[in-house]
């Protein structure tokens, strides 16, 4: 099938974690969806699915429950998006979206509420979504188990000392063995990608458990970098807690990190079994909106290509992503020139102090939506009747103080496609 051949229901901008989640919610209504963007930036993701962690921003306040968290942010920031949202469909939104990612390959741990993560940094990461060969990690410090941690010789940017280091006086029982990985000998500098994809293979995988069992002493539990397999995490995890006999945890790594490449996986076949039709390789360089159809110009290795689509998601993300860009004067949305809520001049965009616990005006600057999720200009008038924006895209949030970039992107695609299919009667779709 050529994506150009048809007029699609939904054409969706962006393969973030607000555009998978938008593709999948809307072809899960039945709608046909065209998704258009690569998800790259999905590897730069812990695996983790924040949903709310901290509110107020300026006291740091974690929530160990994300819905009440959400609650007082309803109060306290009424339009942030979130609030939009409320806690109820966000957490439909988030499960379902584990409950996927799940039958794709990576399954989550059923939760209610946040859980706490020790992370490689030696934190612990508030945060809902936890992977299962993640969750003995939470576990393991909330019991206060004496733990082993795993450190394998050249894998950079992991370091098992630092970790008891700076959590040992919170966790007495917390120690580290220092490993060669199989056949390691003489190499200077290992990735975790190749260990992730060396460990699928029964050999090296029994290479290492030997290496490790006799080294697990009174530990009530095991942790590993996260190099627990590539696309088969579930069974090397479970391979490796039968096989050492205790709980058996990774600790999320630094990007690019092997879940990143597993979320991004899972994402994909979850879109595919959803239906979705995607265009991996374009990137979408205009858009015109007529009364009724939206055009979109396809760009990619071969050239430009049009097609058309009824409604149109738009999640391009904030400036990493590309869906902002800040010039010397403005903070500006390229694709489309949508109007951006920021502050007036740029003096104003940071802080006076740097680590400002509160944050910088820049970091709440976006899209503004009508309560349709459709973006609107400075006075409030809808772009086009079947636009709609979600994600980091949107104004009024600070999704990496907050701890909530999952729940964000997922709260808000739920949100927004809700909205749409409600609209689509009147316009001939499903
Ligand atoms: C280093 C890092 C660590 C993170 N860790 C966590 C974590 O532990 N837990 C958590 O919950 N969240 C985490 N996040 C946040 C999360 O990954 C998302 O960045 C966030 O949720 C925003 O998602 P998004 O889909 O709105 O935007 P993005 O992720 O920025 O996605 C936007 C996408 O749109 C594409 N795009 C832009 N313009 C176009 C165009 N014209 N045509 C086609 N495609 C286009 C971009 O290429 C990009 O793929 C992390 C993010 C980063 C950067």
């Amino acid at each position: 099938m050529n994506s150009q051949d048809q007029l699609w229901d939904v054409a969706v901008v962006g393969a973030g974690i607000a555009g998978m989640s938008a593709a999948i919610f809307a072809a899960s209504k039945g709608l046909s969806v065209l998704h258009i963007g690569n998800g790259s930036g999905l590897v730069f993701g812990s695996g983790l699915l924040d949903v709310l962690a901290v509110h107020p921003v300026k006291d740091s306040t974690v929530h160990e429950d994300p819905w009440h968290g959400i609650e007082l942010l309803r109060k306290d920031e009424p339009s942030n998006p979130l609030a939009l949202v409320g806690p109820k469909a966000m957490e439909v939104a988030v499960n379902q979206i584990m409950e996927a990612l799940g039958k794709a390959g990576m399954p989550y741990e059923p939760s209610t509420t946040n859980h706490f993560v020790p992370t490689s940094m030696g934190t612990l990461k508030g945060t809902f979504g936890v992977p299962t060969t993640m969750t003995s990690g939470a576990k393991a410090f909330e019991n206060k188990w004496p733990t082993l941690l795993i450190e394998i010789r050249g894998l950079r940017e992991f370091s098992a000392a630092q970790m008891v280091h700076t959590m040992g006086d919170k966790w007495p029982g917390l120690r580290f063995e220092k490993i060669e990985f199989p056949d390691s000998k003489g190499v200077f500098e290992l990735y975790a990608t190749h260990l992730a994809t060396a460990l699928e293979t029964n050999k090296t995988r029994q290479a290492v458990i030997d290496i490790v069992r006799p080294l697990i002493g009174d530990a009530k539990a095991v942790g590993f970098p996260a190099i627990l397999g590539l696309s088969e995490s579930t069974a090397v995890h479970k391979a490796f807690e039968d096989a050492l006999g205790v709980p058996v945890f990774e600790i999320p790594t630094m990007p690019t990190s092997v879940p990143g490449l597993r979320l991004k996986h899972s994402f994909e076949v979850a879109a595919a079994a959803a239906g979705v039709f995607r265009r991996v390789q374009s990137v979408v360089t205009g858009v015109k909106f007529d009364n009724d159809i939206a055009t979109l110009t396809l760009q990619d290795a071969t050239g430009n290509q049009e097609v058309q689509a009824k409604a149109v998601i738009l999640a391009t993300g904030r400036f990493m992503g590309r869906g902002l860009f800040a010039d010397r004067e403005k903070v500006r949305e390229p694709l489309l020139d949508l109007f951006v809520e920021q502050p007036e001049s740029r003096e104003n965009w940071h802080s006076r102090d740097f680590f400002a616990k509160s944050g910088h005006a820049i970091n709440r600057c976006g899209l503004l939506v009508d309560s349709k999720w459709r973006p609107t200009d400075a006075f409030g008038a809808v772009v086009w009747p079947r636009l709609y924006a979600v994600g980091s895209i949107l104004a009024r949030q600070d999704w990496m103080r907050q701890k909530s970039g999952s729940g964000l992107a997922i709260g808000t695609a739920w949100a927004a496609v809700s909205a749409m299919s409600d609209d689509f009667g009147s316009i001939g779709g499903v």
